[in-house]
């Protein structure tokens, strides 16, 4: 049986290796595809980019642009899907594919003005594949950093911070006759233990742990306190006085306990569960009833830059009216990006640097 079990285990290992393996392989043959491709198709816009390019010479640079424009499709994916596999859960995975598909799909902006190209056939065409493989790559960047949100909510609604940055409480069950109300007091969470509780100057007080910065967790003195059943006032100013003050921590040593214990954590987790669907509906309500001013803002702004891209290139970028579907899109995937990284910053204010 347990042989079975080690077999099963080896099986899972190597095939985890060989995954990984082939990951590598294909991150790192689409990244080469990806780098030889756009090198040619910006050569191409350099090269065909002249008066003197004689029409056989176009129509060669055309075709190959439709060769080059294939090679990026395949070597954005695989650079895309591969990297997404070998770097998963990593803080900057989807933000960085994002940055290069943008910079991919700008490429019409800002190219012309830095290669001084006139419009041709072949240029617009290796300009469209450049925005053609930016497009492939940020939607494997969307959808990473959208499922990438997803599981980390998941997680961070059921179980707060990951076990292991707790250090205070860790292993602590929560109570069978347990109270959990929403942004409770210490007393009113799970892990508050009643044997405890009921000898407790934190709980008689009514007040707060992590505000007086001493509780269960992490002060000895309330512990043995409630073994030694030790009395205490049950008027709340009275029972004041009774909680323990450590002055050999500085209060930043205290914040720091707080931030490692199980009952801060559930607190944190409390908040995170109120904020995280307040920002969903502020971002619907700025979405739906800013839609106007917002398309208008794409709008000009797209404008804007054809129009400094117009000037650099004297006039060979044309005036460009951006399509209503560009801009709706346009503001979509903006819309999407906003709220994916204003759900990454309220798990950081709460899970990192516990505000
Ligand atoms: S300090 Fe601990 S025992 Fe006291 S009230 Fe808070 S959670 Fe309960
Ligand atoms: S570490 Fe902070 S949250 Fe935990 S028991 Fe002590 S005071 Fe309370």
């Amino acid at each position: 049986m347990s042989r079975g079990g080690f077999g099963s285990k080896d099986i899972s290992d190597t095939f985890q290796e060989f995954l990984t393996g082939c990951a590598k392989v294909v991150m790192s043959l689409g990244g080469l595809a990806t780098a030889i491709s756009v090198g040619l198709l910006v050569f191409t816009c350099f090269k065909v980019g002249s008066d003197t390019t004689s029409a056989s010479q176009m129509a060669e640079a055309v075709r190959n642009v439709g060769i080059f424009q294939k090679v990026l499709v395949v070597g954005v994916l695989g650079l895309g899907i591969g990297a997404s596999y070998m770097f998963w859960g990593g803080e900057f995975l989807g933000a960085v594919q994002l940055a290069l598909a943008a910079a991919l799909y700008f490429a019409p902006l800002y190219l012309p003005s830095m290669l001084g190209d006139k419009s041709t056939e072949a240029t617009q065409g290796a300009y469209g594949a450049l925005q053609m493989g930016g497009s492939v790559l940020g939607i494997i960047g969307l959808i990473v950093v959208i499922i990438d949100v997803a599981i980390r909510v998941k997680q961070r609604v059921e179980t707060g911070a990951k076990a292991d940055q707790i250090k205070y409480g860790k292993g602590v069950k929560e109570e069978s006759d347990k109270q959990n109300i929403l942004l409770g007091k210490c007393w009113q969470l799970p892990f508050c233990r009643k044997f405890v509780r009921e000898k407790c100057p934190i709980y008689l007080s009514k007040r707060t742990c992590w505000k007086e910065l001493v509780g269960c967790m992490c002060e000895e003195a309330v512990i043995r306190a409630a073994m030694d059943d030790k009395p205490i006032p049950k008027d709340a100013l009275l029972a004041a006085n009774y909680i323990p003050q450590n002055n050999k921590l500085t209060m930043s040593q205290k914040k720091e306990r707080c931030n490692s214990c199980i009952i801060y954590n559930e607190h944190q987790r409390h908040k995170y569960k109120v904020t995280m669907p307040a920002v969903v509906l502020t971002w619907a309500l700025v979405w739906g009833l800013l839609h106007g001013p917002l398309i208008d803002a794409v709008t000009s702004l797209v404008e804007k830059i054809n129009h400094v891209v117009n000037v650099g290139t004297l006039g060979a970028a044309g005036n460009y009216k951006p399509p209503t579907f560009f801009v709706e899109s346009m503001l979509a995937v903006v819309m999407i990006i906003i709220l994916t990284y204003g759900m990454k910053l309220v798990e950081f204010l709460y899970f990192k640097i516990k505000v």
